[in-house]
């Protein structure tokens, strides 16, 4: 039995590394990590709900989508680059 712990506790922690170390790999904030112009939200329910820290992001101007981790505690400057692209 207690085999079974161990191996299930490395397992667990394997899973955590590497959830942790993508997490890490990912960029950050709604700058594109090509261009470094502001990208454009893609709404996604499923990974809202799922996994908030996340969102995927599309840069207007390369093309580069992508998920990014979502910074908190600054304006959402979304209606200002879709205007843009808009006018553009
Ligand atoms: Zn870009």
């Amino acid at each position: 039995m207690l085999v079974v712990v161990v191996l299930l506790v490395t397992v667990a922690m394997r899973v955590a590394i590497v959830t942790a170390v993508v997490y890490l790999l990912l960029p950050r904030g709604p700058l594109c990590p090509h261009c470094g112009i502001e990208m454009a939200p893609l709404r996604n329910r499923f990974l809202d709900r799922l996994l908030p820290a996340l969102q995927r992001r599309w840069c207007l101007d390369c093309g580069w989508d992508g998920v990014v981790r979502r910074v908190r505690g600054k304006p959402n400057h979304s209606i200002d680059v879709m205007s843009r692209a808009a006018r553009s």
